[in-house]
């Protein structure tokens, strides 16, 4: 699993979680409790080969569980005590015969002080069961699902609690998801194997690494792709599907799903144009459907309008962005038909245009089809665009407006857009031009606030063209007003979100910011005086990092985390303060 960086708080020492690839390793187990059964088992199930080194039980006496592994050949069984010289002679003969692990599974064995001080010495990584301080690693409450692994610690503090919490995030999760991870890691690897990619190109970013699961994503997720790369459009979507699918549906992801993927713009063919082709014009008697386009807000599902919510439970078929977020799909009733743009930078025509298409052929067969957007239908969502095409097509489209991030995503980061003498207007614009070209970068008003939509992926681009003026500006002319580098901002991802994050910083630092806390999209930047109406940055620090959403929970808060600087990690769920540098 992807590791997120949420809160590293200095005050507790963390560990450095690992997987350890254990194929063919060897792994010394001492005692011949059922401790030592489950540690058998453990190691077998990685690959490893246990030996077994016991000499209190006569083997009539073994686990019963042990006795299996050891009458299926699995596991090696030295019936006598333990010698020093076993650490360096079981071991493979690719390292010399020193052995990979040593598990002491009775904390009350008098030679585990002895073995813990040998193993540290020469550096065998060793376990005694309850005594950390006799332990050079300890192992995970751990849920398995296929490939898919989860593992929980609580550094020491309990693992009875630990494995409440890992049952507790196991619980929550769809069913299906190691599958789910198979099937897909599959696809990447056919794709990759396909096209050739350059393996430690940008692919290995795009597609989520190949080995590695703790590389965060990086800012380039969303980088455009151009005619160029076309080859790797099928692993960029593969990526954006990993990226933005409700867990629920990938975790459902079928062979035929997959096969879509991997056949997807293999030479341009439109994947989703099955129910879409025909040759228009209703069958005769059937009546035509409906289109109704509609925001879904900017992701909380309790920012939905009822009238959207109406929408969607009338609708007989659902044609959602990529973007709109996984807790309102949720609400679509089980029998409808959900279709998801298969929308990424440098591919959102072909996208829309497939599900324009689709929109049409379902309105033709009488349905109401509801086309639903993130946030607000006519904020960057090509809403107009939908509605003349539809017009032009003789169908009717009921639009219906949505919660906008532009201006929520600033409030639930405590930002008032047009605080009173601090900002007397409010622009939206947007980081990525038509063709991927920037837009003309907006002049400095002291008295304004930016929001900026779809500018993080190429956020040193825009600084660079707030601050500075750029070379085909020429000389001569009138010079743009320059943003100061000072000026307060705030990159603000998935708002409204359970994992919602904002960095506050300065112009000068947010392209680092980000470069080093990598990107959780959707996210926004807002530029102006009125971030810090609220909040007072504290001196020294470069950025600061809050991470968590408060919720919307009346019962509990109306705070909505607007309070400045006063947040603390304490509220559960709530804002936490984390990643500061200081200067
Ligand atoms: N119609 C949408 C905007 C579509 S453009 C609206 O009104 O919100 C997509 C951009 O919106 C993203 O690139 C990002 O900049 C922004 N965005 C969407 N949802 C967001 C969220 N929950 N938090 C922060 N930014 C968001």
């Amino acid at each position: 699993m992807t590791t997120t960086t949420m809160a590293t708080d200095p005050k507790y020492q963390t560990s450095l979680l690992t997987a350890q690839h254990s194929q063919g390793h060897i792994h010394l187990i001492l005692g011949a409790n059922p401790l030592a059964a489950s540690r058998a088992t453990q190691s077998l199930a990685s690959g490893a080969k246990p030996i077994l080194i016991s000499s209190s039980s006569p083997t009539s006496q073994l686990h019963y569980a042990i006795e299996a592994h050891i009458a299926a050949g699995r596991l090696t069984h030295l019936p006598r005590p333990f010698e020093d010289t076993d650490l360096f002679t079981l071991g493979r003969p690719a390292v010399d015969g020193i052995v990979d692990a040593v598990f002491v599974t009775s904390a009350r064995d008098p030679l585990a002080p002895h073995v813990s001080a040998l193993c540290m010495r020469h550096r065998i990584p060793v376990n005694v069961v309850d005594s950390p301080a006799l332990c050079s690693f300890s192992l995970l409450s751990v849920h398995v699902d296929g490939p898919l692994q989860i593992g929980v610690t609580t550094n020491g503090r309990g693992c009875k609690l630990a494995s409440r919490i890992r049952r507790e995030v196991a619980g929550g999760l769809p069913r299906g998801l190691g599958d789910a991870c198979a099937r897909l890691g599959d696809a990447r690897r056919k794709v990759l194997e396909e096209v050739e990619l350059d393996r430690d190109g940008e692919e290995e970013e795009e597609g989520g690494g190949g080995v590695d699961d703790s590389v965060e994503q990086g800012a380039g997720l969303n980088r455009l792709v151009t005619e160029a790369d076309r080859k790797t459009r099928r692993i960029r979507w593969l990526a954006q599907v990993c990226e933005y699918w409700p867990l629920r549906r990938l975790a459902g992801v079928s062979d035929q799903d997959v096969e879509g993927i991997l056949r997807s713009y293999e030479s341009n063919v439109r994947g989703l144009s099955s129910s879409s082709s025909g040759d228009g014009g209703s069958p005769p008697g059937r009546r035509m459907g409906r289109v109704v386009l509609a925001g879904s807000g900017p992701g909380h599902p309790d920012l939905l309008t009822r009238a959207t919510h109406k929408a969607i439970m009338a609708a007989d078929l659902v044609l959602a962005d990529k973007l709109v977020p996984a807790g309102v799909l949720d609400l679509i009733p089980r029998r409808t038909e959900v279709r998801i743009a298969r929308k990424f930078p440098g591919n959102a025509d072909q996208a829309q245009d497939e599900l324009l298409e689709t929109a049409l052929a379902g309105v033709k067969e009488g349905k109401t089809v509801l086309r639903l957007k993130q946030g607000d239908p006519f904020v960057y969502g090509r809403g107009g665009e939908e509605v003349s095409f539809f017009r032009a097509h003789g169908v009717e489209v009921t639009v219906l407006p949505g919660i906008t991030s532009s201006l929520s995503a600033p409030l639930f980061a405590g930002i008032p857009a047009t605080q009173r003498d601090v900002a007397d207007q409010v622009l939206i614009c947007t980081g990525t031009g038509k063709k991927g070209k920037p837009p003309v970068p907006p002049e400095f008003v002291g008295s304004r606030t930016v929001v900026f939509l779809m500018a993080l992926h190429r956020i040193s681009g825009l600084v660079r063209e707030l601050t500075t003026h750029l070379e085909e500006e020429g000389e001569e002319k009138e010079r743009r007003k320059l943003w100061p580098v000072d000026t307060p901002c705030a990159v603000v991802e998935r708002a409204s979100c359970p994992d919602q994050r904002v960095i506050r910083t300065t112009l000068r630092y947010v392209a680092e910011a980000i470069e080093q806390e990598g990107s959780r999209p959707p996210g926004l930047l807002v530029v102006g005086r009125a971030c810090e109406a609220l909040y007072t940055p504290e001196r020294g620090r470069f950025w600061v990092v809050e991470d968590g959403f408060k919720g919307l929970d009346l019962d509990l808060d109306l705070g909505l985390g607007v309070d400045g600087g006063e947040r603390s990690g304490t509220t559960g769920g709530g804002m936490e303060k984390t990643g500061v540098l200081v200067a």
